[in-house]
């Protein structure tokens, strides 16, 4: 199938595609941020460029059903805890795996050790 082959072409190389763009027009600008998918009705981490005009350029586009009709959300430094939903930075995030917390008694709380949060 065309679309599975495509998906496993480009599937977490969006960095290096963007790269290797960069090197052949260095007036591109690298961005990272989020890929909304509306087929698959997620986000998803990418990467991307734009070019002078603001234009998004991406690469790898292909290794989504809905081929960059969806939405590109700029990476803004921030993330949402897990587990309250609060925007935090970063760079203070703790963070487990594909989760982060904006503090040890949201990390706890979200794995089930409640009982070990400082009073
Ligand atoms: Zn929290």
């Amino acid at each position: 199938m065309e679309e599975e082959s495509n998906y496993k072409k480009y599937r977490g190389k969006c960095k290096e595609f963007c790269e290797k763009e960069i090197e052949k027009n260095p007036l591109l600008i690298l961005v990272r941020g989020y890929y909304y998918c509306p087929i698959w009705n997620k986000e998803e981490p990418h990467w991307w460029l734009i070019d002078d005009k603001n234009n998004i350029i991406d690469p790898t586009v292909l290794q989504f059903p809905s081929k960059g009709f969806g939405e590109y959300i700029p990476f803004n430094g921030f993330v949402n805890c897990s587990e309250c939903g609060k925007e935090i930075k970063e760079e203070e995030a703790d963070i487990d795996g594909n989760y982060c917390f904006c503090s040890n008694d949201c990390h706890l709380r979200f794995v089930g050790l409640e009982e070990y949060i400082r009073k």
